[in-house]
């Protein structure tokens, strides 16, 4: 870059950005503040969270964590991160945004102004209005405090109903299974994982589940969580049948948490919607990961995404435009998920897919599925194989689309083509 250019730059910055205010220490917020230091912002910078952990990794609290009574925390940076870097941890629960004299408030009664403001608040779990939903053992999994919870009850508990066949619910029977459980898996939907994985990969993953002695229900809503003495007993199916369970883990997916941004007048959607800079409808407010919704290149819809690639990558570009670049975000999503001994990988977004081939054999339990829209590769789902997986984000990126026959020869090498 010239030394003009830098100069523009550095001036931009100085007269926008004097003291940042991140709300949300997730692996959204916690990566802002680390981008902002290293793309060398060297103002205030204040990281708010209501959780007192110094910020960790939450997959693996549906997997690692949650298998071994020692198994500690992953944090997302040493602990002396933030001090090193002058970045302010404070603790506490913002009640209120306040964008007409730049300040947040806390529940306490303090408050604190902002230059710029990052929403990283990301999303927190639904809960059960079933009656009996408030019984003791009927748990949620999102943070470190209910992985601790739910790992206290696990040496009590032989029978474990898991509420929900989306990725917590997978993650979570595959390990409570593997810890000798007899587990239940309830699903709304005609299959698990109806969201996030085409229907191959889900008949694979329910036959794996099967194999491991895990009871899929697909298609069953219940009517009731029962118990006694305040502690659940069982689940009523609405057909009547009822299933044993001393713990129902609820893996029914996540509410944004946008409250504070619609009350201050932001636009919002199915999130905080931002563009493709994470500028939301207030010119000093960003937004970062899961609380928030944007028009996305590839789906060509505006997508609220939940994983830790779309925190990552949103926070390092937000933290770009801070600091007055001018990138859009065009990165490929991708996900990915243990399930007992399958590692699934998905690439793109398969939303309105028309078409879709298979490369490998199913029955080696290694293979991935190739979406496709109007004819264009859109998303690939692989499981258990890492390579397929790389090469598919490389040509989603590169606007490579392979056609189907030439996707399902196993004599054709893809990654020849990027
Ligand atoms: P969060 O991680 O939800 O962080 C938001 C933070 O903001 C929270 O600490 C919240 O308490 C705080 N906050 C909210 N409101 C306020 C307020 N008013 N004041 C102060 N603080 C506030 N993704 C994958 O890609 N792969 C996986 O394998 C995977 N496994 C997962 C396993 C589990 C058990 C869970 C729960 C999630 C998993 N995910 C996985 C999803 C991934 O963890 C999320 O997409 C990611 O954490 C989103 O980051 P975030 O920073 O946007 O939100
Ligand atoms: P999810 O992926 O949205 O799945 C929820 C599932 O529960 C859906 O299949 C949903 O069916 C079903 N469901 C909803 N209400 C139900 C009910 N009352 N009874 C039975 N089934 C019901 O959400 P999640 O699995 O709860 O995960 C929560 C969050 O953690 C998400 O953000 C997820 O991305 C994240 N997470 C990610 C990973 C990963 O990426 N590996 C792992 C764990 C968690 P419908 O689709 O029909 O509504």
């Amino acid at each position: 870059m010239s030394q003009d250019n830098t100069a523009i730059i550095e001036d931009r910055v100085a007269a926008a950005v004097e003291h940042v205010v991140i709300i949300g220490a997730g692996h959204a917020g916690a990566q802002v503040a680390a981008s902002l230091r290293q793309d060398g912002y060297s103002g205030e910078l204040v990281l708010v969270s209501d959780e007192a952990d110094v910020p960790y990794h939450k997959p693996p609290l549906s997997k690692a964590f949650l298998k071994s009574p020692d198994a500690e925390l992953q944090l997302l940076r040493a602990e002396d991160f933030y001090a090193q870097n002058n970045i302010t941890r404070k603790h506490g629960r913002v009640a209120r945004l306040d964008p007409a004299s730049a300040q947040v408030a806390f529940e306490d009664g303090t408050s604190l102004a902002y230059g710029r403001l990052v929403l990283a608040t990301g999303a927190r779990p639904r809960l059960s209005t079933l009656p009996g939903a408030e019984l003791q053992g009927v748990m949620p999994l999102r943070t470190q405090d209910d992985a601790l919870n739910l790992r206290a009850h696990i040496a009590k508990v032989i029978d474990v109903v898991v509420l929900g066949g989306g990725f917590i619910g997978m993650e979570a029977a595959f390990t409570l299974a593997g810890l000798g459980k007899n587990v239940t898996i309830v699903e709304f939907a005609p299959r698990i994982l109806n969201r996030a994985v085409s229907q191959i990969v889900s008949d694979h993953m329910s036959a794996l589940a099967g194999a491991k002695g895990i009871s899929v229900k697909v298609n069953t809503a219940l009517k009731q969580i029962g118990g006694a003495d305040g502690a659940v007993t069982h689940v009523e199916t609405a057909s009547g049948e009822v299933i044993k369970a001393q713990m129902v883990v609820l893996g029914i997916g996540v509410v944004p948490n946008m409250e504070l941004a619609q009350e201050a007048g932001l636009t919002c959607g199915n999130g905080v919607l931002v563009d493709l800079q994470m500028r939301t409808s207030d010119p000093k407010i960003f937004a970062v990961g899961d609380v928030v919704a944007y028009d996305h290149w590839l789906a060509e819809r505006v997508v609220r995404l939940e994983s830790v690639q779309n925190a990552t990558d949103q926070a390092k570009l937000a933290a770009r435009a801070l600091m007055g670049h001018d990138e859009t975000y065009r990165n490929v999503p991708w996900f990915w998920s243990d399930q007992g001994d399958a590692k699934l990988q998905m690439a793109g977004l398969s939303f309105d897919a028309d078409d879709f081939v298979t490369r490998g054999e199913k029955a080696s339990g290694a293979f991935s599925v190739y979406h496709y829209r109007k004819g264009k590769l859109i998303a690939v789902d692989s499981v258990n194989k890492g390579a397929d997986h790389m090469v598919a984000r490389r040509l989603l990126a590169g606007g490579i689309s392979p056609p189907p026959h030439v996707v399902a020869d196993l004599t054709q090498d893809l990654k020849a083509l990027i």
